[in-house]
């Protein structure tokens, strides 16, 4: 069933979200992070592609929209790029396991049973989890549950995805702003892509550690981690398809609708 509030939250009134509570809805919470994306998508890329996953399973869950959380972990230089662009503006871990903690602590307390934390940049994981649990065990005895969706992606059957890369998988390491973010950027938010700019990049050396701090060689100069070029509208439209189609599958499994 859809949801036949919002279904963005943030633009519910009152009445309305205790209507929604009542009937039992749903709140989904994307995570994301404002950093840098390559010369040719925005910042806040890690916001608008999980806000648009969740407006589809809004479509076809008991499901509203809470706003956002728009600032995330900060990158490692080997998977973001780092710190070292301008626009890359991130938490403290501790700050990110605090506001989840939060934001989940009072959607139980306004009486929500069913709370879905969906992230998307790689390096929340574990800190979004964090929070969620810290705000479970405050809520004590509550029939209110959470599900922690680490990555959308990891709700698609791999053979799905597998096809989208025409060479080998490169790693969801290397990922970023390259062909899957700018695919579904192109399907979702064509005007926000600056195809004039789009580069295919890589670092001079992709070592499987970390040095901090990071060693110049090991960030791309453009801020694209792999081939954005091989992002395509097409792809982009298969892989929403395919997100909505997992994550929906996750939230009704686990509570019912
Ligand atoms: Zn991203």
């Amino acid at each position: 069933m859809a949801t036949k509030y919002g279904p963005l939250m943030g633009e519910m009134t009152w009445p309305e979200v205790r209507d929604a509570i009542a009937e039992n809805y749903n709140v989904l919470l994307a995570v994301g992070a404002t950093e840098q994306h390559g010369p040719h998508l925005p910042i806040t890329t890690d916001v608008i592609l999980p806000t648009a996953v969740a407006k589809g399973v809004a479509e076809r869950t008991k499901t509203i929209v809470a706003t956002p959380i728009y600032y995330g972990m900060q990158s490692k230089p080997l998977s973001g790029g780092g710190q070292s662009f301008p626009g890359t503006t991130s938490l403290r871990g501790t700050t990110l396991i605090a506001l989840v903690r939060d934001i989940v602590g009072e959607f139980v307390r306004q009486g929500f049973k069913k709370v879905t934390v969906l992230t998307w940049h790689m390096e929340n994981i574990g800190f979004t989890y964090e929070g969620a649990d810290l705000a479970m065990r405050e809520a004590r005895n509550t029939d209110s549950r959470v599900l922690s969706i680490d990555s959308a992606f990891g709700t698609v059957d791999k053979k799905l995805i597998e096809p989208m890369f025409p060479e080998e998988f490169p790693g969801w390491d290397v990922e970023h702003a390259a062909i899957i973010e700018t695919s579904l950027m192109l399907a979702l938010r064509p005007d926000l892509v600056r195809l004039d700019r789009i580069v295919d990049d890589e670092a001079e050396r992709h070592p499987p550690y970390d040095m901090i701090p990071a060693t110049p060689d090991t960030i791309p100069k453009s801020g694209v981690l792999y081939k954005a070029t091989l992002g395509t509208k097409e792809k982009g439209e298969k892989l929403y398809e395919m997100l909505v189609s997992g994550v929906t599958k996750a939230i009704k499994t686990e509570f019912g609708e």
